[in-house]
């Protein structure tokens, strides 16, 4: 499972709808209906949002415990006065809740479903007087976290913790249970599972995907913990100071960021260097780790390094002080929160570290260093709406900026079989498996086949279409019109948009088939291939093409071929490739000679002109169009015969 998992992209930049509770599949099934009949209705209450956020965090790993407190300064954003708010707490044991209070609003003790709001671990506040349109207040919280029991651990190690905030810090409104799973409501008699919301929703895009009860807030926070461990949070580091025994480190960003944070504690080796920015201030890079987990970490460094140099000349600035990489044990994962990314030794720290040198090989440690950097820019500056289509502006757009930084430091082939592994694979196997109707990609709902995988692959062929920098350069134009703004949040929309505007007329067919449709195109080379040699002295080469280009449907996912469908046509760009090598070896590279041919009819006589004799045809070489069966699109030439030669 964990192979699997790492496989098809076994990172994460939030994981939504964790219930850390232990309980029985049908246990949690029917905590989950329960939960719908009860709270269904307060889902979408308007929630005041955070503006700033300090904290105190104390970690005592020796005894696995924790004490976690601070305050929030929030701001009713909402045109009419709030009068109630919902408060989710972090712990069921309410006698470690030692302080949760509103400024200006009671706690609700009597009324409606006060055992349920018990139950579930909320808090319900009310407002006396409503909180008018623009006022701020205050909250202060501070929970205990327990030592491990049985059947109730704790998140706390010896050596080794890493928690984000969903865990340790009270969060505004309920979170969404509903029961995901289409045959399991049918069955508990709940209606059809209502989608995210459209992305012309601009009530929806006044909220992000990580929170509706935030845009970007300001962040403080001191860390302490036993001394020889080191204590991190996101921010710049202020101070290191000694108080009660303890080691204490003091974080503030440098720019309000999301409010999303990582708190760890481990006893780290730390190894730093430093960016040289070309253009502006240097960045101080650091991979702090398990000492005996040293083996790619120079890699990290390096990839760290190439990311920085990629990401800041295609799409803009680093936004933050620092890049910090923190190792965490046990889970298989990578989380990037602002200008600090805790990485799960398994996909990196110790990990067979790849080879540059061989494209049969993936170099995941360096890929995954890539694509958790790539949020830096993706999820962290591009802020999707909360709506369909939402992690296609995270997942996506870094699994093409990690495509591209690993292509600049590797070169094409080892980019191409990433392709392969992550992009191809993933998404024609993942689409397979999945129970639900397959959406369009801009339409996706957060299924990682499409976020991670058809997105990159659609990227990588637009790229090739219309040339990288023209592709990057519209990427760059959207994030600097929408990163960092705050609301409203941008959609697939405004993605689409800005690739339109930079594609010629030529591709604005194949921009919407990538995404605002499902399509699979069908090649082959049917039956033999002419090679002569011509008046010039070369050759010429003549086959036949078959190009048939099917639309799936959403519902039933059945293909129909656009030659029968009415108003729609063949109308398609195929490059073809030439190659005296076998082009299995090289992922379809080093070819003598790249062709793009216009398709309009199913069968299509082709002829190319050559002055060497080649070795194979290739339809499609680079694997720009989704496609699933390939072995047909290739053909080895016969060998010329030495008289006809002469
Ligand atoms: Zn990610």
């Amino acid at each position: 499972f964990v192979a699997g998992l790492i496989g098809s992209g076994g990172y994460i930049f939030k994981a939504y709808n964790i219930d850390n509770e232990y309980r029985s599949a049908k246990g949690r099934d029917l905590r989950q209906v329960k939960w719908e009949k009860t709270f269904d209705k307060n889902r979408k209450d308007p929630l005041p949002k955070i503006r700033s956020v300090a904290v105190d965090v104390m970690f005592n790993p020796k005894e696995r415990t924790a004490s976690v407190s601070g305050s929030y300064e929030i701001e009713n954003t909402n045109a009419e006065p709030l009068e109630q708010v919902f408060v989710s707490m972090v712990t069921r044991h309410k006698e470690n809740i030692k302080k949760l209070e509103l400024a200006g609003a009671v706690r609700v003790t009597k009324g409606e479903n006060m055992q349920e709001i018990e139950d579930f671990n909320y808090r319900l506040f009310r407002f006396e007087p409503p909180l008018a349109p623009g006022a701020r207040t205050r909250m202060e919280f501070e929970t205990v976290f327990h030592a491990p029991e049985i059947a109730d651990n704790s998140s706390i190690e010896r050596n080794g913790t890493f928690v984000d905030s969903s865990a340790v810090l009270p969060q505004f409104g309920i979170r969404d249970l509903r029961l995901r799973n289409k045959d399991k409501r049918r069955k508990n008699d709940l209606p059809e599972l209502e989608k995210r919301a459209d992305r012309t929703d601009m009530d929806a895009r006044q909220r992000h995907f990580i929170s509706s009860s935030s845009d970007y807030v300001n962040f403080k926070a001191k860390v302490c913990t036993d001394v020889g461990q080191i204590p991190i949070a996101p921010g710049k580091m202020l101070a290191e100071t000694s108080e009660n025994g303890k080691t204490c480190r003091s974080y503030q960003t440098i720019r309000p960021i999301l409010n999303f944070f990582s708190f760890l504690s481990a006893n780290f080796e730390v190894k730093r260097d430093v960016w040289k920015n070309p253009n502006g201030r240097d960045v101080p890079l650091a991979i702090y780790f398990h000492k005996a987990h040293d083996y790619n970490v120079d890699l990290m460094l390096d990839a760290m390094k190439g990311s920085l140099d990629t990401f800041t000349t295609t799409f803009g600035p680093y936004p933050y002080n620092q890049v910090r990489i923190m190792e965490f044990p046990y889970r298989g994962f990578a989380q990037s929160f602002a200008g600090t990314i805790p990485f799960s030794e398994r996909i990196g720290f110790v990990m067979q570290s790849g080879d540059p040198t061989d494209n049969k090989k993936v170099d995941l440690a360096t890929y995954v260093t890539m694509h958790e950097i790539g949020h830096q820019w993706f999820a962290h500056q591009i802020v999707p709406a909360d709506t369909k289509g939402f992690n296609v502006l995270s997942e996506g757009l870094t699994e093409n900026a990690a495509m591209t930084a690993y292509e600049a430091k590797l070169g094409w082939q080892k980019a191409r079989r990433v392709l392969e592994q992550r992009s191809i694979q993933a998404y024609l196997t993942g689409r397979t498996v999945d129970r639900e109707d397959e959406p369009p990609l801009a339409l996706a709902e957060g299924q990682q086949y499409l976020d991670y995988n058809k997105a990159s692959w659609v990227f990588w062929g637009l790229k090739q279409y219309m040339g990288g920098d023209k592709m990057q350069n519209a990427i760059r134009g959207f994030l600097q019109e929408y990163g960092y703004k705050g609301p409203p949040y941008p959609t697939s929309i405004q993605l689409i948009d800005a690739l339109r505007a930079a594609a010629p007329d030529e591709l604005q067919g194949l921009i919407t088939d990538y995404w605002e449709r499902i399509v699979f195109w069908d090649m082959k080379i049917d039956g033999d291939v002419d090679v002569t040699p011509n008046a010039s002295g070369g050759f010429t080469v003549k086959f036949t093409a078959k190009v048939d280009k099917k639309i799936a449907s959403e519902e039933t996912g059945k293909e129909i071929s656009v030659t029968e469908i009415d108003g729609e046509e063949l109308n398609e760009w195929v490059e073809v490739g030439f190659y005296d090598k076998d082009p299995k070896e090289t992922w379809g590279d080093e070819w003598v000679k790249l062709e793009k041919v216009h398709i309009t009819q199913l069968e299509t006589e082709l002829s190319f002109d050559l002055d060497e004799r080649p070795n194979f045809v290739l339809l499609d070489p680079r694997r720009l169009l989704i496609e699933r069966k390939v072995d047909d699109n290739v053909k080895k030439l016969p060998k010329g015969k030495l008289a006809s030669a002469e």
